[in-house]
């Protein structure tokens, strides 16, 4: 018999098998078995009964103590992490923007920096790309490093960041060469100037307030950039993923790339799929400026359908939390709201209730979502983002029904508000294990500061599922653990 370090009894289990109701044993930072009555003599025993037990959540969007907006987003790894962790989140993916003038290596090397000695979960980075003319020979190298994700963005160029259609076309050429993947930030740069020079002026600001954020910023800016990136993509073959997707005309576009084997996938933020912007309309409306902001209400359905067909793939949170006072350095200017909003410690509750409970999605497809889907197209799975043998123990375990209020107050995160203030949520964790430790028990942090690790990847997108269509590399074998066999 294997002897088991943790068991955990009882649960309904979600795996890409299908859902048990049984137990899940746990051998070193390991599940090493799934079953149905698994000997737990020795074993520390988690009682599950009553509960679902999924996948630890990997967030693979996040924003960690980014400076943006001439600040600098207030939860770092510390308390990002552990906000993570009491929504289920185990894995998160943050971006590394090159200081200025820097390198690919030196966005990496700072962010590890902020991230060593402070993350209580597992972690890596998307590279973010700023300046392709300098920085397009160093991809290659990045990718040997074990970074296998990159960004870019079709907007900011006030800070530094804007990408044009040489340096997506020219990246998405490297990404097919290397078997990585590009992450697009897509909006359209030169529409929207127009539309906020056109408004910004003291009447309208008085006016319409935070409303112009939603007001500048209509749907066909972030459709239009889809549709160019979609086209690089379609020109080059090299696998793009556009990132926090807003509207109902992009989940169209890539619905159609999709069906003509276009290798570009989808993702959107959980904020996509609960607010609408009407949000703006209210006395903190600026609170919600994010970017893109939330649509219409008929885009949140739009989005939920895309969901359910398969041509939104991932849910994440864009998490880029800022505080009361930070948000109020806008004054009454739209444009100077520090642009982001808290979303870590609650995406698991959102999707769960609103997806799960609200009868648009099985638990199973959540999962899918949450978990399997990102790990897979992020390089990380089988090691992250299914319960199943062989993988990292890192679990969520939620009480089907029971609620809890959303409160800032009893939150780990910094943020001093939450654009879910007040609402009741099922699905925040009971317990949370990362490779096997228990690190939230009874809904409170209890692991330990800085026990999270960087994870190395070797491979990015559609392609790492597709063996036959791989380019030059491969999954190496000591990537993946070998199942314990029972004896
Ligand atoms: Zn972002």
């Amino acid at each position: 018999m294997t002897h088991f370090d943790t068991v955990i009894k009882s649960g309904n289990v979600v795996t890409p098998a299908g859902t048990f109701a049984g137990d899940v044993g746990i051998v070193g930072e390991k599940i090493a078995a799934l079953g149905l009555d698994l000997d737990t003599s020795g074993s520390k025993v988690i009682d599950a009964s009553g509960h679902h037990v999924i996948p630890g959540v990997l967030d693979v969007h996040v924003h960690l103590e980014l400076p943006f907006c001439g600040t600098v987003s207030a939860d770092d790894y510390r308390t990002g992490t552990r906000a993570g962790a009491r929504g289920g989140v185990t894995t998160v993916i943050d971006f590394a923007i090159p200081p200025a003038g820097g390198t690919l290596d030196d966005a990496a090397d700072v962010w590890m920096k902020k991230a060593e000695g402070k993350s209580l979960i597992d972690y890596t980075f998307h590279i973010c790309i700023t300046k392709f003319q300098e920085q397009k020979d160093q991809i290659k190298g990045m990718v040997e490093r074990g970074f296998t994700t990159f960004k870019e963005f079709m907007i900011y160029e006030s800070e530094g960041w804007q990408s044009d259609d040489r340096a997506l076309f020219g990246t998405l050429e490297r990404m097919r060469d290397y078997g990585a993947m590009l992450l697009v930030h897509a909006e359209s740069a030169r529409v929207l100037d127009e539309l906020i020079s056109r408004y910004h002026t003291p009447e309208l600001m008085k006016r319409y307030g935070a409303r112009l954020h939603a007001i500048t910023r209509p749907n066909f800016v972030e459709a239009e950039a889809i549709q160019r990136a979609v086209q690089w993509c379609e020109a080059t073959g090299g696998q793009l993923y556009i990132v926090h997707m807003s509207t109902g005309e992009g989940a169209d576009t890539i619905r159609a790339a999709q069906a003509r084997g276009v290798p570009v996938i989808a993702e959107t933020c959980v904020q996509y799929l609960v607010l609408d912007d009407s949000v703006f309309a209210r006395d903190d409306g600026h609170l919600f400026a994010c970017c893109p902001q939330v649509k219409k209400p008929k885009d949140v359905e739009r989005l939920w359908a895309g969901l359910k067909h398969g041509e939104v793939s991932v849910i994440s949170t864009d998490t880029c939390t800022f505080t009361r006072e930070q948000k109020a350095m806008w004054q009454g200017d739209w444009t100077k709201i520090p642009m982001g909003m808290p979303g870590l410690e609650t995406l698991l509750p959102l999707t769960y209730t609103r997806g799960v409970l609200g009868g648009r999605i099985s638990i199973e497809e959540m999962c899918m979502k949450l978990s399997t889907n990102p790990a897979r197209i992020m390089g990380l799975y089988p090691r992250k983002g299914a319960i199943q043998v062989g993988a990292d123990a890192d679990l969520a375990i939620i009480h089907p029904t029971n609620t809890l209020t959303v409160s800032p107050s009893s939150m780990e995160t910094n943020a001093d508000w939450s654009p879910y203030d007040g609402w009741d949520l099922a699905g925040f964790s009971r317990t949370t294990l990362s490779r096997g430790d228990v690190i939230v028990d009874n809904y409170k942090v209890v692991g330990k500061e800085g026990r999270g690790r960087w994870l190395p990847r070797t491979t990015a997108g559609l392609a790492a599922n597709r063996a036959a269509s791989m380019p030059s590399t491969p999954l190496r074998s000591s990537d993946l653990e070998q199942p314990v066999k029972a004896s």
